[in-house]
This record gives structure tokens, sequence and C-alpha cells, in this order.
């Protein structure tokens, strides 16, 4: 639930309402306004068994009806705002992540990351630990891959998006990444969810194949209720019948969530085409449904990669799709760096 407290409440009735939804088993979420104190209580009780609206100081009790609460607008009404190496994700900018699918190299990470700075991206993406359907494949340089992107973070100034695919490896790509992100496949994984919860980095959230927008949020709240509210919601294509295409880019996800939740929300559509000549019509769809963002897959000879090379832009697709990407966030509003 959420108390709103009367106009310039004291501090001594602030505590008084905290202690009295701590003493019956509330977990606190205190948002000390100027004019306003709002006290966001998760807990399993409903708001009229604890008399909170008897108490002069208290100004009016909601509900928050979601399974999710952190997550949810009702919450926080304003959008979160993650301010990471000098970047600010979530308002009126637009972030572009982007990079190859894997870190394969020395000369290749240097090469895409070079490009990506120089078209106006922030953030340089690059597998490491790489979650692959075939044991047989390319499973990512490990370790060796995190110092490289370490290299290019070094060489660029751009911030490091990295996926953890494991709680053993997490203190070690927590290290290395300034945003760490989940897996589509990793989304309902709680252990490593609680895990990420208690790193101080931001998370990139991957929605899973099948799971459904509550799902999602729900993943998203257990990050949040573990401590980490820095949580970026990425949609990245679900199944679907349609075979034509890798899955199913669910852009009606991006104002619905956008609706439902105060978090960021990004989208990459290049897992979810998995066919590079369909992604830039489908990232500037982003920006126009709302997105916050984009992630791009991004490789300097696409037909080289170990993976994912099929849904990789080259580099001169890759710039021209940034053009068009900053023309689109002017459309809506928005800017880009
Ligand atoms: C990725 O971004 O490298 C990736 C594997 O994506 P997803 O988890 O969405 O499949
Ligand atoms: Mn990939």
């Amino acid at each position: 639930m959420i108390v709103i407290m009367r106009h310039k409440a004291t501090d001594d009735e602030i505590d008084a309402v905290v202690l009295r939804l701590e003493n019956i088993g509330y977990q606190i979420h205190l948002s000390r306004g100027v004019e306003r104190t709002i006290i966001g209580a998760i807990g399993n009780k409903t708001p009229g068994d604890v008399g909170l609206e008897a108490m002069p100081s208290v100004e009016k009790v909601v509900p928050i009806l979601q399974p999710y609460k952190l997550a949810s607008r009702t919450f926080q009404e304003e959008g979160t705002l993650i301010r990471v190496g000098g970047v600010e994700i979530g308002g009126d900018t637009i972030h572009v992540i982007a990079g190859p699918c894997a870190v394969e190299s020395k000369e290749q990470l240097m090469e895409a990351a070079s490009i990506v700075r120089s078209s106006g991206a922030t953030m340089l993406r690059g597998g490491a630990y790489k979650p692959r359907t075939s044991p047989y494949s390319f499973q990512g340089l490990e370790e060796e891959g995190l110092k490289l992107l370490a290299e290019a973070r070094e060489a660029t100034g751009l911030l490091i998006v990295t996926e953890v695919m494991d709680a053993r490896t997490l203190p070690l790509v927590a290290e290395y990444a300034d945003i760490v992100q989940v897996g589509a496949r990793n989304m309902q994984n709680f252990s490593l969810l609680r895990e990420v919860a208690k790193v101080d980095k931001p998370v990139v959230l991957k929605r899973g194949p099948s799971a459904a927008i509550e799902e999602w949020l729900m993943a998203a709240e257990h990050i949040m209720a573990g401590g980490n509210y820095n949580v970026i919601l990425c949609e990245r294509g679900i199944r679907s019948f349609e075979s034509y295409t890798r899955n199913t880019l669910d852009l009606t996800a991006v104002p619905v969530v956008k609706h439902l939740s105060h978090l960021p929300v990004f989208v990459d559509p290049s897992h979810a085409i998995g066919k590079w000549r369909y992604v830039p019509a489908m990232a500037k769809a982003a920006i126009a449904a709302g997105a916050d963002g984009v992630m791009i897959e991004m490789h300097p000879n696409p037909a080289e990669a170990l993976s994912d090379g099929a849904q990789s832009l080259t580099p001169n697709n890759f710039v021209n799709l940034m053009s068009d990407l900053k023309k689109m966030a002017g459309v809506v509003g928005r800017k880009m760096p």
C-alpha cells in the first residue's frame, strides 16, 4: 500500500507511522518530498486491517492492487531515472546499447566499440558468457571477454553492458560491467535474480521468450524487493506460431509496461526478429512506441560472427540506423546524445 502523509507532516509523525507499519511486518520504502512524504509499505495485510486512516497525520491510504508493488506506477508515479557513468536512462534522452552478440577477439571488439562510439550510442554490449542453444556453439571468452570489454570502455568511454548467466560468475561480471544483463532464458531464475538484487549496478532484465507481461514485472519485483531499484526492462520478442522471424517482437508491451510500471523500457529488435534486414524498421518503431532506448547487435563483419551474424547489422547499416533514430526521437519529442 501507499500511505500519503498530510501536507507538512512532522518527522515524528512520519516515524510513528513507519514504526506502526514495521511492527506489523511491513517492509518500508520512504520517499520524503519537500511538501509531502509518501510511505510505500510492502506486506500481505489489507490496508483496512492497519487502522492508519485513524491517524491524523495520514492523508490517504492507497492499496496497490497489482501483485508487483515496487515496480508498479501506483507505487511511484514518476518514471525512474537511472544514472550510470554520466548517462541518464529513462529521461528525455533515448539511449542505444550496441555491439556484437559475443566478444570474440580484441580486434573485433575494439573495431565495434569505435563504431558504436562515433555513431553517438552510449553503451557497448557484448557477451562474455553466452547462453547458446547448442552446447557445441561458441560459449564466449568468459573472463578474457570481460577484460576486453573493460579495455574497450577505457578506449572509448562507452558504458559496458554484459550478461551474467550464473550466480557463481556474478561477482566477476559485476566487477567489469557498468550494467549487468539478465538474459531472456534466465528471467525466472529466481536465485540469480536474488543475487543480482544485491549488486550495486543497474540491471537490464530481458523478457523471457514465453513470459507474460505480469511475470516479467514480477521478475523485476524480485530484483527490487532485494534492494536493487535500478532495473531496465528489455522486450526482446516472444514465442509465437510465426516461424519466419526468430521471435515475435511484442511492441505492444512498450506502452503497456510504461503504463503499468515506472521502470525504463528498452527494445531489442535484433533477438526478436533474428534477421538483420528487418531490425532498423522495428528499432524505429520501438522509439515511436515510447521505448527509452534500443539494444542493437552490430558486428564489424557479420558474415564472420561466431554468434548471431544473421541478425547483426553491418557498421554501415548501423550508422544509418543511428541517424534515423535521431530523427525518430525528435518526432516523439525526445532527443539522443
Ligand atoms: C543477448 O542479448 O546476448 C541475448 C542472448 O539475448 P536474449 O537473452 O534476449 O536472448
Ligand atoms: Mn545475440
